[in-house]
């Protein structure tokens, strides 16, 4: 497989090894026309004029919608548009608020992204709730479900930004509807490498951010299930969302568009479709298979540096591979530093997820993630790139 040549950077950059496609994906040709098409030719405020240009971006805007139901196996009366997934949480976090009183408890896990962490958190505190935290077990997988008949809302993640490891949902979707909670599933890390399906997985939430299928920032999608749609109130109000509007009284719409007052960010839109329809192909193309190979290599490479400590990781499903060193005098900062030298681009830090992190060490941790421009050459280039850099560290 080689899609490296349909990417911009690629072309500019041939040398560069770059392993932070966790954070976000390099963005491929066919998404930087789409959107700038839409800004060259298309532009144009949804749902307000009635000139055909105005008419086209709102069909434009809707057909989106559709295109994302599609990714979700679902309807377009269940997806809204976010700007990325730690805005669909907020979303969902400030809308469950009122489920969420003195006494009752909110699930998530050890293995959150702070993105799905501190909203839960925040609301926890504020309403007297108890945050649970699922364990770990030593393999990264959830060690139980503290669910109970006080549990309001069930908020975790699909695959840890940091290990890879997908998480199982079925038991919690039994757990959670046995007693009437809501179930929120990050999907930032698997959007791009799982089919998702959140209707038959009978949860209430789902959110993926743009910027990590190969699509651009400050653009996600959220699905809310049937109940949610109907029950959970406005998130924030302004133009596009109201039928009527007088001093007294204001008259909402229904539906998935009551989540999206102001004006959308269509320039993103159109590059997320870009990016579903790139990603399609990939997957068409045997990306999966590609990526699972790929990040075996990789930690079989890793696995010979005797300096390095592996955390617990999945089979490869998810392109995510952490390490750390238990050596004082080998700092991950260092090795990222010096990787960098040698156009090597991997993320040194606690990557948001600080619970998770500090469970397995306390000095942070270096991680690698891939995407369907990486080649076996790249991880030649890291086994090398790693070699000098521990000689020059002594
Ligand atoms: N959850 C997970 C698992 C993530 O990896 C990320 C991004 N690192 C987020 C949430 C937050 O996504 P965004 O920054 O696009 O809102």
């Amino acid at each position: 497989m080689n899609l490296r040549s349909d990417f911009p950077l690629f072309q500019a950059q041939p040398d560069l090894v770059y392993l932070d496609s966790a954070s976000s994906c390099q963005v491929p040709e066919v998404v930087v026309t789409a959107m700038a098409d839409y800004l060259r030719y298309h532009h144009a405020n949804v749902h307000r004029g009635n000139y055909q240009l105005s008419q086209a971006a709102t069909a434009m805007y809707e057909a989106a919608r559709e295109r994302v139901a599609v990714f979700f196996n679902s309807s377009a009366a269940q997806v809204v548009f976010t700007k990325g997934t730690t805005d669909s949480l907020n979303l969902l976090a400030a809308g469950l608020a009122e489920r969420v009183q003195a006494g009752d408890n909110v699930v998530v896990s050890l293995a959150e992204h702070h993105a799905n962490f501190l909203p839960w958190q925040q609301l926890c505190a504020a309403k007297g709730a108890e945050l649970r935290v699922i364990p770990l077990a030593t393999d990264g997988t959830f060690a139980n479900l503290p669910i109970d008949q006080r549990t309001r809302v069930v908020a975790v993640t699909h695959a840890s930004n940091v290990l890879g490891v997908v998480n199982e949902l079925t038991d919690i979707t039994a757990a959670a509807q046995a007693v009437g909670a809501y179930v929120v599933v990050d999907a930032a890390q698997t959007a791009a490498h799982l089919t998702l399906e959140p209707t038959a997985l009978g949860i209430d939430a789902l959110a993926f951010s743009g910027h990590k299928v190969y699509g651009p920032t400050g653009i996600g999608a959220l699905w809310l299930s049937p109940r949610a749609v109907a029950e959970l109130p406005l998130y924030q109000v302004g133009g596009g969302i109201v039928r009527t509007v007088s001093a007294t009284h204001s008259d909402y719409v229904q539906g998935v568009q009551r989540f999206e007052p102001g004006t959308p960010n269509l320039v993103g839109i159109a590059g997320l479709v870009a990016a579903l329809d790139f990603l399609a192909a990939a997957r068409a193309q045997g990306s999966h298979a590609y990526l699972r190979d790929l990040t075996q290599q990789l930690l079989s490479m890793l696995k010979d540096f005797p300096q390095l400590r592996l955390l617990p990781h999945g089979d490869g499903t998810i392109p995510v591979v952490s390490v750390t060193s238990d050596d004082p005098d080998v700092h991950r900062n260092d090795l990222a530093m010096l990787l960098d030298q040698q156009q090597i681009a991997a993320r040194s830090g606690h990557h948001c997820a600080q619970p998770l992190v500090q469970h397995y060490t306390t000095q942070g941790c270096l991680r690698f993630s891939l995407g369907v421009y990486n080649q076996a050459t790249d991880i030649q280039r890291l086994q090398q790139g790693l070699s000098k850099a521990f000689a020059l560290l002594g």
